[in-house]
């Protein structure tokens, strides 16, 4: 005996989706059958059933209702599984035979479009890699929005910065044509660096056509990258549409790369702590009223400017904005009525859109005019561009208005969402099938005034709608009424007219269905020629939202606007400078404000000492932010600044990030200060942050030393040096490009205090057990701690055994003299442990004790 013929139709289908999870449309459900069955009840806590399939028996099934399927779906994504769907094809009802079925569309993390399943406010990207020779040739795009980017690396020069673009954007999915040897190098770097991205390899399969935006793209690989990837995505979304709306290169040559590691250090768009938005410069400046105003003001965080006039273009309209405070008011208002309809214009095009996402188009669009009113009045370059770029879209607007129901729950299964009087068709169907009741009332009552006759409508399952005369009333019967049956005491008769209604009323809910259907999908089909337009306004509306945004963040924290001068100038001034994060969480009147003065003529690189928690990262962080929100447009927390705009970042804070990654902590510190030294420029700002502390004192001394000349000599770029080693002011003696500054405190005999105000000049001593004493270690081993560092200081850093403690504080009975603790102590360089090094060394003796 074979299989039955449905499972052979599964088995049929299954074989061309072998590496997905093949969902099967069984009437009301879709079924998984054999492995997918046992995988997806596992992960979906689905209970595990059987079908039988012919000469195999009963094999394992399971399944879920398809009005609920997209949760189901979702969740399999989010673990990395490809979901396939596969639909009846006909009407079950009228199907002669097995009903025909296959795949409309397979979904994959980087193409999914579910309302609800990607975030609102960051971009879904989907990476198509392909390798050449001498190239790493991608283009980045979000299907959900129309965009993409593309780029190209020189394999053997720019390898680092192109796994760095991957950190940057950590795509959800990516698609690789690449050799084994780089497909493995990937796949081992996308499971430690980018959480959950489905990697797949391509055939290398290609489009014919290339999409119409790329034709401006003159690098024949990339065109090669865009047709392969339309060809993966004609595969899983199976739609002829373009899903490209908007091209731009990956590497601007007028943007400021910001390294991962960086955009994480200085918590720009995700935190240190859980790679979230709490805390970050994103979520402090987010003051967006659309998902699209807050995808893009990530990316503008993420890739500020460098060119002047685009700098300030921006602030021009963030001061307009800020100026006029009703407008922005109005004008929030007004955006936070605007719906993603970026997203749901792609949700159209793809046709996995429902009727409620028209209305939220309706919505979105009822806006523009008065976006654009509004808008008619501003002085800003930017403003008026943004205006010309938003297009009235009167026609989808009018269409929408007339065609969509707003009173109805917005699904396609409960019907009633086109508007009544939009299709005459439509609405006879619909109040036949409503209104069949009435109907029959009205009519039984029109034929008894027009005849004469006492009659009544009835209706049986075998004859249908009937009237019917008792034999009493039985004067003359017009003409029309056509005899069906008769009773003992009644005849029973149709008209034409009854039996057109009778043919109509048993139809009409069905029809009314398919009607409403087919309207919507006429609707849509109108629509879709003016999505590519929509997307742009969609676009300039997100970029109006972004300046909005940072102009209710200047109001709001009291921000001013910075001057930006030409690279030429290359310098960097700030006066009372704050650290915008640590001034929130701090509470404003807390925070020390700060100056900075970068030049290149004589303060090119600033060498900051001061003790353990006096607030030298802060201050150097708040460098870098305050010059990553000056070239994003932004205002900044100061009282007055200038900036030339920077080309790159680089920070090398925080040694004790890397401990996870079994990397020994200095490797990894060396390995990313050879970095910063191979790709920085006279244009660049650096921040080193306690380099060298992974290693013993003399050791990190050399390096950071050696370090700090090297820049001084041969690159020139703008650095920031922190450091707890006061040995090394003494470079400011040598160099007139470096200088020295410290955190101000003041002591009380052994209290101090920070004053968190950077000054001219150098720290004489580390404060090292002060730190200790605020930690709350016991004030007997402080004590000892410092007669040991005494010690160390008369013997020239000597660390040699020191004086042992003094007998008498033996209070716990060990003996210090021979005690492996108290040699341990004697032996450890107190100068180079951290506080919590300190802590972590003192709670090992402490058990061992
Ligand atoms: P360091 O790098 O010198 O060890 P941090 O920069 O980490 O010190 O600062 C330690 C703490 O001091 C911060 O967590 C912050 O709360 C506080 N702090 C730093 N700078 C300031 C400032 N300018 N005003 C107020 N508090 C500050």
């Amino acid at each position: 005996m074979a299989k039955t013929p449905l499972m052979e139709q599964y088995k049929k289908v299954k074989d061309q989706y072998r590496d997905c999870l093949l969902f099967y449309r069984l009437g009301d459900f879709y079924e998984l059958f054999y492995d997918d069955a046992v995988t997806a009840s596992h992960e979906l806590e689905l209970t595990l059933t059987g079908k039988n399939a012919g000469a195999e028996g009963r094999v394992p099934m399971c399944g879920v209702p398809f009005h609920a399927a997209e949760i189901y779906i979702y969740r399999l994504i989010q673990k990395g599984y490809k979901v396939a769907i596969c639909e009846q094809l006909e009407d079950p009802k009228k199907a002669k035979g097995l009903v025909k079925r296959d795949v409309i569309r397979v979904i994959t993390p980087g193409t999914i479009l579910f309302e609800n399943s990607i975030a609102d406010k960051s971009n879904n990207y989907l990476i198509y890699i392909m390798e050449t020779d001498k190239e790493l040739d991608a283009v980045l795009s979000d299907v959900s929005t129309g965009e993409c980017w593309w780029g190209v690396w020189d394999k053997k020069k720019e390898r680092d910065d192109f796994f760095d673009m991957l950190s940057v954007y950590s795509p959800a999915e990516a698609v690789c044509s690449v050799s084994d040897d780089f497909y493995s190098k990937l796949t081992g770097f996308a499971s430690a660096r980018l959480g959950a991205c489905l990697m797949s390899r391509a055939e290398g399969e290609e489009e014919e056509n290339l999409p119409e935006v790329c034709a401006s793209i003159d690098n024949e690989n990339v065109k090669t990258v865009f047709r392969r990837l339309s060809a993966y995505i004609r595969d899983v979304m199976k739609s002829e549409v373009s899903v490209f709306h908007s091209v731009l290169p990956i590497r601007e040559d007028h943007t400021l790369t910001l390294s991962e590691e960086c955009l994480r250090n200085l918590e720009i768009t995700r935190n240190m702590r859980d790679g979230g938005r709490k805390g970050t410069l994103l979520e402090l400046l987010d003051y967006t009223h659309t998902a699209m105003g807050a995808r893009l003001l990530k990316r503008w965080l993420e890739r500020p400017l460098t060119d002047v006039n685009r700098i300030i273009l921006r602030q021009d309209g963030i001061e307009e904005l800020t100026n006029h405070m009703t407008e922005l008011t109005n004008l929030e208002d007004m955006l936070s009525q605007v719906f993603d309809f970026e997203r749901i214009l792609s949700r159209i095009e793809a046709n996995s859109t429902s009727p409620k996402d028209l209305l939220a188009l309706k919505a979105s669009l009822r806006m523009i005019p008065e976006i654009k009113k509004l808008l008619s009045g501003a002085g800003s370059v930017i403003l008026k561009k943004i205006n010309a770029q938003i297009g009235i879209h009167g026609p989808v607007f009018d269409l929408l208005d007339r065609s969509m129901n707003e009173n109805g729950t917005g699904n396609v299964r409960d019907g009633k969402y086109i508007k009544e009087g939009f299709s005459a068709e439509l609405d006879e169907v619909r109040s036949l099938s409503e209104n069949s009741q009435q109907y029959i009332a009205d009519l039984e009552e029109r034929e008894k005034t027009k005849t004469g006759i006492k009659l009544k409508i009835g209706f049986n399952n075998v004859f249908g709608y009937y009237f019917e005369i008792s034999n009493a009333n039985k004067i003359p019967i017009p003409p029309y009424y056509m005899r069906k049956q008769t009773l003992v005491n009644a005849e029973r008769y149709i008209t034409p007219e009854l039996k057109e209604f009778e043919a109509k009323a048993l139809t009409a809910k069905e029809k009314t269905e398919e009607l409403e259907l087919k309207i919507y999908q006429a609707v849509k089909a109108e629509i879709r020629p003016e999505i590519p337009d929509m997307q742009k306004t969609a676009r300039a509306l997100a970029a109006l939202d972004c300046i909005a945004s940072l102009a209710r963040a200047a109001l709001k924290d009291r921000y001013t606007r910075p001057r930006i001068t030409n690279s030429r100038e290359g310098r960097i001034s700030i006066q009372d400078g704050r650290h915008p994060m640590v001034e929130h969480a701090l509470k404003r009147e807390m925070f020390v404000p700060n100056d900075t003065e970068l030049n290149h003529h004589d303060q090119e690189i600033l060498v900051i000492t001061g003790p353990n928690m006096a607030g030298k990262s802060t201050y150097m962080r708040q460098v870098a932010v305050l010059t990553i929100m000056a070239q994003t447009g932004s205002f900044i927390p100061a009282k007055s600044a200038s900036f030339s705009p920077v080309d790159r970042i680089f920070t090398r804070v925080g040694a004790t990030d890397d401990i996870s990654t079994g990397q020994s902590t200095f490797m990894v510190e060396m390995q990313e200060v050879s970095h910063i030294l191979r790709h920085a420029t006279r244009n660049s700002l650096i921040l080193l942050d306690e380099i060298g502390r992974g290693t013993s004192t003399y050791d990190g001394m050399s390096i950071a030393r050696a370090v700090v000349e090297y820049i001084d000599r041969k690159i020139h770029g703008f650095t920031l040096f922190a450091t707890h080693y006061h040995e090394l002011s003494v470079m400011a003696d040598e160099s007139s490009h470096i200088k020295n500054y410290t955190v101000s405190v003041k002591e009380r005999g052994k209290e101090i205090t920070f004053l968190r105000r950077i000054i001219p000049g150098c720290a004489d001593r580390s404060y090292g057990i002060h730190v200790a004493r605020l930690a709350g270690l016991p004030e007997s081993l402080l004590k000892r701690a410092d007669e040991i560092l005494q010690g160390l200081e008369e013997e020239g850093n000597n660390p040699a055994p020191v004086k042992s403690a003094p007998e008498k504080q033996a209070s716990s009975g060990l003996d210090l003299f021979t005690s492996p603790i108290i040699d341990e102590l004697a032996h450890m360089d107190v100068m180079s442990k951290t506080p919590i090094e300190a802590m972590e060394i003192l709670f090992r003796l402490s058990k061992e004790a």
